[in-house]
């Protein structure tokens, strides 16, 4: 086994039944944490990019069964902000520092693309990049907000599992999901993927194809995030996705995508008060602080208990693990390597 992640470490390949067999075993955790913190350090350094993340709207016309901001849940208090609030959350950002702001909702159509890409544009003069993620919409639409200058987008496959993927997501279909990642690629957006790990009836199996979708779609990011059952959904009374497991897939995708960006995700952290450090130092290179004003913020519940980021106690976290905090845009540091490309 620690062969195969030697394999792995250098030539960054592969074999499902590889993946399946490495992700069952947990005897070999260590091994490839280390590997995975090593390829990490190799081909994008030490520094740790931080994106702000702004929540603009918590409506959505969706209806996933794990999300807390589904369609169907009454309990939810919904928000949208003004144009103006959210430039000026941006402004905010920037001058603290920030060089990409994050703009995330629900799939809220009552924002139409040519009024996001005057916010998008809005924000490009503030010396940003700007990552939207804001579900799916058609390939025009995903045209006018490149244009406005939106640098990345982020859209998770959530699972690979056709099957599974149709139950957790009513009236929505995997290809179509596919599709608009294909649309970003090509339209020239850095675009980001992932997966949730711990949906009831997900298996390894289907956790290895994720993992090698993304190296076929050559994702430029990857969020891969345990599942948070929150009470006001369908999936209530589901277990927690696996902390470790979620770290392992983490793991893989560094060693398999050496050069593209991996945050260390929010949902890890809530689980474990360690998880955002464990994840840093398991092949993560990003961190997604959250700088929707505290007056909304709560409201953006997709899971309870949201962990937040405390900047003096990260940056202090980080120097411990040798860490520093980038002031870059931190996009994609493609490898000269021509077997990874
Ligand atoms: N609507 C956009 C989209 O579909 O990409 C962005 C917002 S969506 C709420 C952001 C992410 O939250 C999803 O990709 C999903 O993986 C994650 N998420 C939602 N509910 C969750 C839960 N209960 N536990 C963990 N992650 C969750």
């Amino acid at each position: 086994m620690n062969e195969l992640i030697e394999k792995a470490k250098e030539f960054h390949t592969l074999t499902k039944d590889e993946l399946v067999s490495l992700l069952a075993n947990d005897g070999i955790n260590d091994v490839l944490f280390q590997a995975a913190d090593s390829v990490r350090r190799e081909f994008v350094g030490d520094e740790v990019h931080l994106r702000a993340l702004i929540e603009f709207s918590n409506y959505c016309r969706c209806n996933c069964l794990y999300c807390g901001i589904r369609a169907e849940n009454n309990l939810v208090e919904r928000y949208r902000l003004e144009k103006a609030e959210i430039l000026e959350l941006a402004q905010h950002a920037a001058a603290s520092g920030y060089k990409t702001i994050v703009l995330q909702s629900g799939e809220d159509f009552s924002f139409k693309a040519d009024y996001l890409a005057e916010i998008v544009a809005g924000i490009k003069k503030l010396d940003v990049a700007v990552t939207l993620s804001i579900g799916e919409r058609s390939y025009e639409e995903y045209k006018i907000l490149k244009e406005s200058g939106a640098d990345r987008f982020l859209l998770r496959i959530e699972t690979t599992d056709k099957g599974l993927y149709e139950k957790m997501h009513p009236k929505a279909s995997l290809e179509n999901r596919k599709r608009c990642l294909y649309d970003l690629k090509e339209l020239g957006f850095e675009t980001g993927t992932g997966c949730l790990v711990g949906l009831p009836g997900q298996t390894v199996e289907s956790l290895a194809d994720d993992i090698l979708f993304f190296k076929e779609l050559d994702a430029d990011m990857i969020g891969i995030g345990p599942l948070i059952p929150h009470p006001h959904t369908p999936l209530r009374d589901s277990e927690c996705g696996n902390l470790m497991l979620s770290l392992k897939v983490m793991a893989f995708t560094r060693l398999l995508l050496p050069d593209i960006n991996i945050p260390a995700t929010t949902a890890m952290e809530t689980l474990n008060p360690e998880g955002r450090i464990m994840a840093l130092q398991a092949g993560a290179n990003v961190v997604m602080p959250n700088v929707t004003a505290e007056g909304v913020r709560g409201k953006y519940e997709i899971y309870p208990n949201k962990a937040a980021v405390n900047y003096a106690e990260l940056s202090k976290k980080l120097s411990q693990i040798g860490r520093t905090i980038s002031h870059k845009k931190g996009f994609r540091g493609r490898s000269c390597r021509k077997d990874i490309r």
